[in-house]
């Protein structure tokens, strides 16, 4: 049994509420008419950090005792999480440094400095990168805060669970995209707890399905990363994870892979229907949806994680359709 509590959630919710603004549930009509349900959109790409994981980075930062916040926090992602860990850090003046392998792009370091983050360039991948993070605790004290596999993170995922019940009281089906699986634990715990008829599905890119195969496994397994467009769900689950794993098997009723064109024509059609722009991990759902049979009436929400997407990749995007 994993130990997070429903009193956690609403703590979460109340720690965060000073710096995130709760997001809209968005009806669409275009999705509704195309698959006879009713569709809505819970637009977690909308905080200044682009992504959901403002909300778990938050919730964890904010739930550190004052003489832990002076010694700083640190990780090695250089994503969506990475990102709102500085955004965090420097809205409350903690200090923040962000490991790295000398692979990662500089337009990323580089958005990275301008959250005033110390970047720390060490070694060739993200491996030695997580193995500075645990330098770092051991010399100066500093936190590690973790993209997933932590029940504050999960809490702070969990908030979106919340704001989708009031919302949307009748939801039949969340469908969330699925990578490490605190999104969906969160989210899942929190809805299940208020009506355990809520189906759960989770999307994943057909390349390197982490979460989906170690569920098959019986056991966290590793696979090689393929490059996808749906880059934010790429990384493993973690070998010695210890609540992500147990509460996807237990909240999730269904696991879902989506192929690559599936991720792009998800993509197209939010922009083009709602012109909103999202990232490929958050089109997954999306992909999926547009090959569905849900059943007349039926209230479905989409999670649209992020958008943290380059210019290139978008507009080479729209030139091929
Ligand atoms: C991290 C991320 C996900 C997946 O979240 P997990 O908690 O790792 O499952 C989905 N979409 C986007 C945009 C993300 O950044």
């Amino acid at each position: 049994m994993h130990e997070l509590s429903f009193r956690e959630v609403w703590k979460a919710r109340k720690r965060i509420e000073p710096f995130i603004q709760p997001t809209p549930l968005l009806y669409s009509e275009a999705l509704s008419e195309q698959t006879g349900a009713n569709v809505y959109l819970k637009l977690e790409h909308d905080h200044p950090t682009g992504s959901f994981k403002l909300r778990g980075a938050a919730n964890k930062i904010l739930s550190l005792k004052e003489e832990d916040r002076q010694k700083g926090v640190t990780t090695f992602s250089t994503g969506n999480h990475g990102i709102s860990v500085a955004y965090m850090a420097a809205k409350l003046n903690i200090p923040c440094t962000v490991c790295i392998s000398n692979h990662v792009p500089p337009a990323k370091v580089n958005r990275l400095k301008k959250l005033q983050a110390r970047v720390e360039i060490t070694g060739v991948s993200q491996d030695d990168a997580e193995a500075r993070c645990v330098e770092l605790e051991k010399e100066e004290g500093m936190t590690i805060i973790k993209p997933f596999d932590d029940k504050e993170v999960i809490a702070g995922q969990g908030t979106i669970g919340l704001e989708i019940m009031s919302q949307c009281p009748d939801v039949d089906e969340v469908i969330i995209p699925l990578s490490g699986g605190g999104l969906l634990s969160g989210i899942a715990f929190v809805m299940k707890s208020i009506e355990p008829a809520v189906h759960v599905t989770g999307i994943t890119m057909k390349k390197a399905a982490v979460m989906q195969e170690s569920l098959a496994k019986g056991k966290p397994v590793i696979l090689e990363e393929e490059p996808t467009l749906a880059d934010s769900l790429l990384g493993g689950i973690g070998t010695d994870n210890r609540f992500t794993f147990p509460m996807t098997r237990m909240y999730m009723d269904e696991g879902v892979r989506v192929d690559e064109s599936q991720i792009e024509e998800g993509l197209l059609y939010i922009l083009n229907h709602h012109k909103i722009v999202i990232e490929g991990a958050a089109a997954t759902g999306i992909g999926h949806i547009l090959y569905s049979d849900f059943g007349e009436g039926k209230n479905i929400v989409a999670v649209l994680s992020g958008n943290n997407i380059d210019h290139e990749v978008i507009s080479d995007l729209i030139h091929k359709s």
